[in-house]
């Protein structure tokens, strides 16, 4: 009898293929399928040739060909090709059989789904992948969420295809119920958004400020890289900087300064303010992409309206550092505001996450990855229900040491006329959050002005509400 494969995959673009040969090379033996069916042959007589893996021509085919409970994975775009895959796939399946989503696909739709397939009697299972092409070949950071009673039919070829950290752990863990893995996902691709912002928010100040060369900034971030700032991001930002052109210029300097984005950062910024959640840094990384795609405009602005002239005045090694422990500071300060978002997410939904365990998965595999991870998972560890990361002791006293330099870096910006939105919005965040009374007496009282909104009062019991007749008049 034909062996009959462990896991049925769907979409053989990038990103499937990958994840296809990822998991042969662990053992398991893989069937494939694909919307166009010529690219299944194309795979099976080229890349996938002399593999473990099966190539089918329908959907009945795919199915017969899995092992029970049949895991049947998408890797498709995210959307309606989803939900088309899922209705045909459910008359095909048995009770107990299991449906896997591994696309980019926006959490609320992966609640519906889980509701959908459990009440055809199905298993779903929606799991953020990070990483790329590159991830999904070598081991991507995955993020599984969905129906609880899937996860351990699922786990070894997860655990199997994905990255490890050093001492071995797979960046794989159960994340919750329904959409929590395609959710973590997201606030994931927010923070990788806030990341890059510091990193150019830097880079600009260098530039402008300290009128530092590619080579001398590609040196500092070189030596970023080896202290508490090390990561992914900060080491692919030296080698772009070092990198030159066929002229032997610096490439950096002659890409268009248009950023583009696929949504995410601004599905997670529009569900902190659904949620009620300041998450200012990642909102301002999201607006700093829309700016940066006003271009025509821009430039017509930069014309028009004079201002501050950079000057730098000072010591260029002391700004550096200053720098470095801003960025540190920041990045904290994200972090904070993203763990916040999904505490408040957790409440709301009624997720049971491992926030330490949530770190972990971000550990390796991704594009956000760090060193700085590791310690956000022992404060979880020391404290499982932290209500902020700054209220942790180690994190606490990171930012109130590199407070100066932060607040030192933030003043030179802003008087040199340097826009530093990541940046300094999350200082205005940390004073805000530091600060015992915050000038929201005199908003109520506005509020209560003109629209009888009511106030409490300081001398009076929480809940008890006030209307003041402001102007006198009946
Ligand atoms: P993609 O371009 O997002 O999707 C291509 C796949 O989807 C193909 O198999 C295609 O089939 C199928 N497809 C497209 N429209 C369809 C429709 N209307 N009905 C049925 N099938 C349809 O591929 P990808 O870049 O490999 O990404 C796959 C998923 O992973 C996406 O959700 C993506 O957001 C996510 N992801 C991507 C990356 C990345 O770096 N690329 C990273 C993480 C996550 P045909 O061959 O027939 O067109």
């Amino acid at each position: 009898m034909k062996k009959l494969a462990d896991i049925g995959l769907i979409g053989l673009a990038v990103m499937g293929e990958n994840l296809v040969l990822n998991m042969e090379s662990k053992g398991f033996t893989v069937a494939v399928f694909n919307r166009t069916v010529s690219k299944v042959d194309e795979f099976i007589n080229g890349r996938a040739k002399g593999k473990n893996i099966i190539g089918t021509h329908s959907l009945e085919e795919l199915v017969a060909s899995l092992s029970r409970p049949r895991k049947v994975m998408l890797m498709v775009k995210a959307g309606q090709p989803v939900d088309d895959f899922i209705e045909k796939l459910i008359p095909l399946l048995e009770p107990g059989d299991i449906i896997i989503d591994g696309g980019n696909s926006y959490f609320m739709d992966t609640r519906r789904r889980t509701k959908y397939v459990e009440s055809k009697g199905l298993l779903y299972i929606g799991t953020g992948v990070s990483g790329g092409e590159e991830g999904a070949l070598r081991g991507p950071s995955m993020m599984p969420g969905g129906s609880p009673a899937a996860w351990p039919h699922v786990k070894e070829i997860f655990q199997a295809v994905a990255a490890k950290v050093d001492d071995g752990t797979p960046c794989c863990d159960w994340v919750g119920e329904d959409g929590a893995g395609h959710f973590v996902k997201m606030v994931h691709n927010g923070i990788e958004y806030g990341d890059m912002q510091i990193i150019n928010e830097a880079y600009h100040l260098m530039k402008e400020l300290l009128r530092l060369t590619p080579d001398e900034q590609h040196e500092v971030f070189k030596k970023w890289n080896t202290g508490k700032l090390n990561s992914y991001l900060i080491e692919i930002t030296a080698d772009i900087l070092a990198f030159k052109d066929s002229d032997g210029t610096p490439l950096v300097e002659k890409i268009l300064d248009t950023a583009g984005q696929k949504g995410t950062g601004k599905w997670t910024v529009i569900t902190a303010l659904e949620l009620g959640i300041p998450l200012t840094l990642i909102g301002e990384s999201v607006f700093s992409r829309c700016l940066s795609a006003q271009k025509d405009l821009r430039v017509k602005a930069s014309k028009a309206i004079s201002g501050t002239k950079p000057h730098f005045k000072g010591d260029k090694q002391q700004f550096i550092n200053d720098l470095e422990e801003a960025l540190y500071a920041a990045k904290i300060i994200s972090y904070a505001q993203g763990y916040d978002l999904m505490r408040e997410a957790a409440k709301e939904y009624n997720w049971n996450l491992n926030y330490g365990g949530i770190a972990l998965m971000w550990r390796g595999g991704c594009i956000i990855r760090s060193a700085f991870l590791g310690d956000i998972k022992k404060a979880f560890d020391k404290n499982p229900s932290l209500e902020n990361l700054l209220l942790d002791p180690f994190f606490k006293n990171a930012v109130q040491s590199a407070q100066e330099s932060w607040r030192s870096v933030c003043s030179a910006a802003l008087e040199n006329g340097i826009p530093i939105p990541a940046l300094s919005s999350a200082l205005c965040y940390f004073d805000g959050f530091r600060c015992e009374r915050l000038p929201a007496n005199l908003l109520q009282a506005q509020r209560d002005y003109f629209g009888a909104h009511q106030y409490e009062r300081i001398d009076k019991p929480r809940g008890e509400f006030f209307h003041t007749n402001w102007t006198g008049h009946g």
